[in-house]
């Protein structure tokens, strides 16, 4: 067969077929597979690993958090890396969008990093120590049960109905956290409970 071509289309032609081969010949899509399986497991070698629950919804889907700095030797912990924990029973490994955007959630500006009270009068929020807040907390708690739980109904049944405060728990725990809030919670006769799944 004879087959007519001008320069032009043989420049063309031989540019295309030889960026093909080369692709073709360094299998490109499967070396850069490759080259990224090589790195992963040195990447996450060296960090720290911690196995928790997502915090965003009652699934609760396990995750491992990767962590530069090692906290068993006093060193501080930067969180770079967090994916689904493949031996967890609930989730296999996958995350949802948001369980898979946590790393926002880490380092967020916005996050809450320590308990703060506003004064009455005040217009602004000021950080408090973790004992100042529980000891704050059971105070009021304490002083709320004691003024308005309602022992007994109308008819002289033991009730013991504490409605006037509500706890708000966190739904992403474990099965015996959740156990444990519920006992707490139900056993000082709190009526209104709830957790961030519903809210
Ligand atoms: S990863 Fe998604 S589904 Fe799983 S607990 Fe987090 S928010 Fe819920």
């Amino acid at each position: 067969m004879n087959i007519e071509i001008s320069r032009r289309q043989l420049m063309k032609g031989t540019g295309a077929g030889l960026a093909v081969t080369t692709l073709g010949a360094l299998g490109f899509g499967d070396m850069e597979t490759a080259f990224a399986a090589s790195i992963r497991p040195y990447k996450l070698a060296s960090l720290t690993e911690t196995r928790n629950t997502c915090t965003y919804c009652s699934v609760a889907c396990g995750i491992i958090i990767y962590a530069k700095g090692d906290v068993k030797k006093g060193e501080r912990a930067d969180i770079i890396h967090i994916e689904g924990d493949t031996d967890h029973p609930t989730n296999r490994g996958t995350l949802c969008p948001k369980g898979a955007a946590l790393l926002d959630i880490v380092h967020a500006k916005t996050r809450t990093l320590y308990p703060q009270v506003r004064k009455p009068g005040s217009d602004k929020f000021e950080r408090v120590s973790w004992d100042f807040a529980f000891d704050r907390i059971a105070r009021l708690m304490k002083d709320d049960r004691d003024k308005n739980i309602v022992a007994r109904n109308n008819d002289g049944v033991t009730v013991n109905r504490w409605t006037t405060t509500g706890f708000l728990a966190a739904s992403a725990t474990t099965n015996e956290t959740a156990w444990t809030t519920y006992k707490v919670v139900r056993s000082a006769g709190m009526v209104v409970f709830d957790n961030q799944a519903r809210v």
